[in-house]
């Protein structure tokens, strides 16, 4: 290569010149690459300006490019920096949109001074950035949870562990409302807390749902177990008992534990038992809401009772039916009271006859004294 190019230079008497020219020592591979600046100048002489000698001059630049490569290593190496660290910043800003999007966001700092609120906090809180931005996150207290809670919440984060818990907090106007909250505790790069941030979500319309549930199902309780009716949940395809109250075991004789084994079809009395069977395929298929009927049931000890039973569907929306109530009074005393008024009517009806045929004798015999005493003696 090296004659090739001094031979080129002869024969053209042109100049040649190469810049940082790669050169690796054959014996001394230790040294690595070297780089070097050529310079070959012909001198001419005569008329016919042939070249009679050349100038060749060489420079080891081999530091100044060592220095131009780790100056451009450091260059790459601070643009890809750059860029990362755009591209963190851009994503951090994205998920605290994201963040700020779904939920209610507050920084602190140690003192649990806001430092930061986003507008999802200043909605529910009522509050301003302004109002909230430097006043401590006691602005919201509602008084509903005591200072042990609060201790208990510092303590964790302190300890530069997560808090989870549901507060109960007070907007501007007074109202409160219930956040699902996750305290974290941020730290430097020593380690050190410096700030909490808490993330919560609105979770209000839950808690009061719970709540209204709570008072519901202590309402149902209270009524199941006091009324003065018998109350039973069943299983609607299987006629299975689910619970009974305490009024229905009295009427039925069974405690709840051995009516869980039995379904009504079991103490129905046979001759009922296809008009009861009729309506609870009407109650199902939804071609009537709720049924009424007399009939009678068998007891644990065997004896027969008459009730009035009314059975009304627990239907959930868009489902088929799966349970029902069976409301029933034990109607025993008034049927029997019913067939003794009925008896009696009917001994009253033969008495009024009886006492029609005396009369009408008697008003004949003022005529016929003879025949009416015959007419007497007929009827005693
Ligand atoms: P405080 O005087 O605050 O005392 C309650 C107990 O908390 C004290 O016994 C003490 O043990 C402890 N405590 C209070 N301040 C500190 C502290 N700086 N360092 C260590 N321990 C301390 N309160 C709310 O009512 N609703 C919120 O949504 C709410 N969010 C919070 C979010 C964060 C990130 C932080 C840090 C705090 C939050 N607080 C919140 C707590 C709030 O700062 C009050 O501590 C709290 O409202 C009770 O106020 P207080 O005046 O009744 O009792």
């Amino acid at each position: 290569d090296t004659q090739a190019i001094f031979q080129e230079v002869v024969d053209t008497g042109k100049p040649f010149f190469t810049y940082a020219r790669p050169f690796e020592y054959p014996n001394q591979p230790e040294k690595g690459t070297t780089y070097w600046n050529w310079s070959l100048v012909p001198v001419k002489k005569g008329e016919e300006k042939l070249v009679s000698s050349l100038i060749f001059t060489l420079e080891d630049i081999t530091e100044k490019i060592r220095a131009e490569k780790i100056i451009e290593q450091a260059r790459e190496l601070e643009e890809e920096n750059t860029r990362k660290l755009k591209e963190a910043h851009f994503e951090v800003i994205q998920r605290q949109f994201a963040i700020d999007q779904h939920a209610i966001v507050g920084i602190t700092d140690l003192d649990g001074n806001i430092t930061y609120a986003n507008s999802k906090f200043c909605d529910i809180s009522k509050y301003s950035k302004e109002e909230l931005i430097g006043s401590n996150h006691r602005i919201v207290n509602s008084g509903y949870h005591d200072k042990e809670f609060f201790r208990k919440m510092y303590e964790t984060i302190q300890s530069g562990k997560t808090w989870y818990g549901e507060i109960r907090n007070k907007t501007k106007d007074g109202n409160f409302y219930w956040v699902a909250s996750t305290i974290v505790p941020l730290k430097n790069n020593e380690g050190q807390i410096i700030q909490y941030i808490s993330i919560r979500t609105d979770i209000t319309k839950r808690v009061k749902a719970e709540e209204e549930s709570r008072i519901n199902e202590s309402k149902f309780r209270t009524i199941f177990d006091q009324a003065p009716l018998g109350i039973g949940l069943l299983e609607s395809r299987t006629g299975n008992f689910i619970q009974i109250n305490p009024k229905y075991s009295e009427i039925i004789g069974y405690t709840q534990t051995e009516i869980e084994t039995l379904n009504f079809q079991y103490i129905t009395y046979p001759d009922d038992l296809q008009d009861d069977l009729k309506n609870m395929e009407k109650l199902i298929s939804g071609e009537i809401n709720f049924f009424n009927m007399e009939k009678r049931l068998i007891r644990k000890d065997k004896s027969i009772i008459w009730v009035n039973l009314t059975c009304v569907p627990l239907r959930m929306e868009g489902e088929e039916l799966k349970y029902h109530i069976a409301i029933l009074s034990d109607i025993t005393d008034a049927k029997k009271a019913s067939e003794q008024l009925k008896d009696y009517t009917q001994n009253l009806k033969m008495l009024n006859a009886t006492k029609d045929k005396f009369f009408s004798i008697i008003a004949h015999d003022l005529r016929n004294p003879f025949y009416g005493i015959l007419g007497l003696l007929d009827i005693i």
